[in-house]
């Protein structure tokens, strides 16, 4: 197949994709895959949702962009329908992920600022975390293999060991502005956070006056069963970052902060692009859904339903060592090469991305019908049963 003139940065599966219905993908050959993949936890209403499609027509006859010199109805609706989901009162739009933490890390500095002046300005983030590819994200990101090539970066910052609140007490000082961390690791192989440890890790904030981020770009909108991740865990930070799900599969990116942690002003942080009327518009449609839908609703039921099903897979198969993970962010952990494990879903027309060194992801879309759950279990055992003879 001719790759054209992409550049080399990416390695992909050797297919092409042209349609997308539900969670079915189908190829330029016409065979039908099952997506629990979702464009990365995207689109978490599945392929050509007729929600999105309708409100980005609707949209686009009236009004696509206008730039942040002024006002638009969706953006400020948007704002309110994410802010009356949760705890939080204020919020800025973005386009993706490493954006959001970008403004994340920024809101972090200025606080440490304020409250400490220059020295303050420490970000602490987890080992193998992720957090995103820009010079900002990609400093907190706790994984060497994606920094190496690119020092040096931004500087100010403190590595700790997720889960782990002895290595947090002493990484922390008055210098510190800000700690972020996953409540589930994704890329770094679904991690999730303890409760326990998250609470301290919260009164360590406030012992030393720093800011609490939360990194909820793929493990939010949704996607662990509540709305915002932090709501399944009871600790809410003062920094949510989101990203992935919140528009479904139209570019967007969204931080969202307590009183506290609003302390950008006019000049401090921008873009372009964030919060466009169109992006507003689909991002409404997919909360629309989502939440009085009642998609999110039923991703616990689900979620317990397809972690049986996997856990009955588990008591089959030896090369499944665990099954890891929260509502539909959920891992296989194995003892076989993942990346053959996830080739091997792909002959079989599953689509499952990897995830650290030992996992691979299963992130149906939060919409997932059960006989679409038993046929990705079915496909897993196919999978299995080749490494049995
Ligand atoms: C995907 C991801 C990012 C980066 O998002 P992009 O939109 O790719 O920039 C950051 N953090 C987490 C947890 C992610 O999963």
């Amino acid at each position: 197949m001719s790759k054209g003139n992409i550049m080399n940065t990416y390695g992909r599966f050797d297919v092409v994709f042209e349609k997308g219905l539900g969670c079915k993908l189908y190829d330029d050959n016409g065979n039908e895959y099952l997506d629990f993949v979702s464009g990365v936890a995207v689109n978490c209403l599945g392929h050509s949702h007729p929600a999105i499609i309708n409100a980005i027509n609707e949209q686009a006859k009236d009004l696509m962009h206008i730039s942040n010199y002024y006002w638009s109805k969706q953006g400020i609706e948007l704002s309110e329908r994410l802010c009356s989901l949760g705890d939080h009162k204020s919020v800025f739009f973005c386009n993706s992920g490493t954006e959001a933490m970008e403004c994340g890390i920024k809101i972090g500095r200025k606080y440490g600022k304020i409250k400490g002046g220059e020295k303050k300005n420490i970000v602490i983030y987890m080992e193998n975390s992720f957090h995103g590819r820009t010079m900002g994200a990609l400093t907190v990101t706790g994984q060497k293999k994606y920094q190496e090539d690119f020092m040096p970066l931004i500087g100010g910052v403190r590595s700790a060991k997720f889960n782990d609140i002895e290595d947090l007490k002493n990484k922390m000082d008055n210098d510190v502005c800000a700690i972020i961390l996953e409540p589930v690791q994704g890329e770094g192989g679904i991690n999730p956070v303890m409760v326990e440890y998250l609470e301290q890790v919260k009164e360590l904030c406030e012992q030393y006056d720093a800011l609490l981020i939360f990194d909820e770009i793929q493990c939010g909108v949704g996607r662990l069963g509540t709305f915002f991740a932090y709501q399944t865990f009871n600790v809410i930070p003062d920094v949510i970052c989101m990203a992935k799900g919140i528009a479904g599969g139209f570019p967007m990116g969204a931080i969202m902060t307590n009183e506290k942690a609003s302390v950008l002003v006019p000049g401090d942080h921008g873009s372009t692009f964030g919060g466009n009327p169109l992006a507003c518009a689909v991002s409404l449609a997919v909360l629309g859904e989502l939440v009085d839908g009642g998609v999110v609703e039923k991703v616990k039921e689900k979620s317990e339903y397809m972690i049986s099903k996997l856990n009955e897979l588990k008591d089959k198969y030896s090369q499944i060592e665990e099954i890891k993970g929260i509502g539909l962010l959920l891992g296989i952990k194995l003892n076989v090469d993942i990346k053959e494990f996830s080739k091997k879903c792909f002959e079989n027309k599953l689509l499952a991305v990897t995830a650290g060194k030992d996992v691979v992801r299963l992130l149906p879309p939060l919409n997932v019908e059960k006989e679409d759950m038993d046929k990705s279990i079915e496909l897993l055992e196919k999978v299995l049963k080749s490494y049995n003879n």
